[in-house]
């Protein structure tokens, strides 16, 4: 059975490039799939250290969670600090990765912007960390938005590069598995995880400028939807969302240059679970006059009841706590099972 993990940072608001690009993913692949989603309160940190409320803000998104419909018995919900592995895997990858390897990351790039020298050493280390919470579960898929697709590159770097460096204490130990990497079947320890990436709403851009990604940390809330506005808030956000004035094409090729044109076609089709195709096929011809109408009205079918179960779950702060303490152990118990064996490879003394 494939092995999924994936986490959210409980950083600002959700917003619907998180819900198509990940939480709606991380539903539906509870049905075939062993699952881990964690919220990563440790990542929060790299971008800012002091938070008023970081403790509520990991509740929310637990809740947001839930609300989806993630199933915390049959799979596991937590929230990342509270499992040390993460941090202690995580030092081991910083000294498997290379310090090129990270500078080459197009999010600390864009996350450090032009004072790189000040940004914190925890950012450049970001992946390093990701790389932890993705191999402690040795997890075989990843399902993320694309904007995380160059972490997850790196991420199979670092897997591939601790299987080769400690080839031969993996083999003496007997805790290597046969995996194919390209033509050549290697025995590793860490598996080549997979990214779950694609879709229409694969990257889901802001409202407001149709070449930057929809994320919490854009200071105009008009670029994003958040999973909690109402249907007022969802509707003006759409009825202002950046569009030029030319109908929708009855073809792809149609939207080839019209990225915002394009955004609100694959947010419709991602919340419809229909292709871009389709969406076009039924609205060709259509102005945004009477796309962005039904496009608002479509948010609000599939969002409103998604955000009244959030704020019934909010309400239950013991049971979210429940939820994530439970969710920890039974991380915890597996995450120490894989660094004892890493240990082990690398040679630290633990009797
Ligand atoms: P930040 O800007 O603070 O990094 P974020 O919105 O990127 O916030 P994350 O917690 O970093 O949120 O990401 C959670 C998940 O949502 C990841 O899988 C990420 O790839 C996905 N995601 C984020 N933004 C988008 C987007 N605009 N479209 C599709 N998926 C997205
Ligand atoms: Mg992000």
């Amino acid at each position: 059975k494939p092995l999924v993990f994936s986490g959210v940072q409980p950083t600002g608001n959700l917003h619907l490039g998180n819900y198509l690009g990940a939480i709606k993913k991380f539903v539906a692949l509870q049905e075939t799939s062993d699952c881990i989603y964690c919220v990563v309160d440790l990542h929060s940190l790299t971008a800012q250290l002091v938070y008023d409320d970081l403790a509520d803000q990991t509740r929310s998104i637990t809740a947001a969670f839930l609300a989806s419909g993630i199933d915390p018995k049959k799979h596991i919900v937590f929230n990342q600090s509270r499992v040390m592995q993460h941090a202690e895997l995580a030092w081991i990858f910083n000294c498997v990765a290379r310090i090129g390897w990270m500078n080459r990351m197009t999010q600390f790039k864009d996350k450090a912007g032009k004072d790189r020298e000040n940004a914190s050493l925890g950012l450049l280390a970001y992946p390093s960390l990701m790389a932890a919470d993705i191999l402690l579960y040795r997890a075989t898929h990843v399902p993320v938005g694309e904007d995380q697709k160059q972490h997850l590159e790196l991420t199979r770097d670092i897997a591939q590069k601790f299987n080769n460096d400690f080839s031969d204490r993996i083999a003496a130990l007997g805790v290597g598995v046969e995996m194919q990497v390209g033509e050549e079947t290697v025995n590793g320890y860490f598996p080549l995880t997979e990214p779950v990436i694609g879709g229409p709403a694969a990257r889901i851009m802001s409202l407001r400028d149709g070449s930057k990604k929809m994320s919490k940390s854009d200071p105009s809330d008009l670029s994003r939807i958040n999973l909690t506005d109402d249907a007022d808030a969802i509707s003006k956000k759409i009825r202002k969302a950046k569009t030029d004035p030319e109908a929708l094409p009855s073809e792809l090729d149609g939207l080839a240059s019209r990225p915002e044109a394009e955004n609100l076609v694959g947010i419709y089709a991602g919340l419809a679970d229909m292709s871009k195709a389709d969406v076009l096929k039924e609205f060709a011809g259509q102005q945004f006059s009477v796309f962005k109408p039904a496009l608002a009205d479509l948010a609000v079918e599939k969002l409103a009841p998604i955000a009244s179960e959030m704020r019934r779950i909010s309400d239950d702060r013991p049971y979210v706590d429940a939820v994530l303490r439970d969710g920890g152990e039974r991380a915890g118990v597996l995450a120490e099972a894989t660094m004892k064996t890493v240990r082990d490879i690398i040679g630290l003394l633990q009797s």
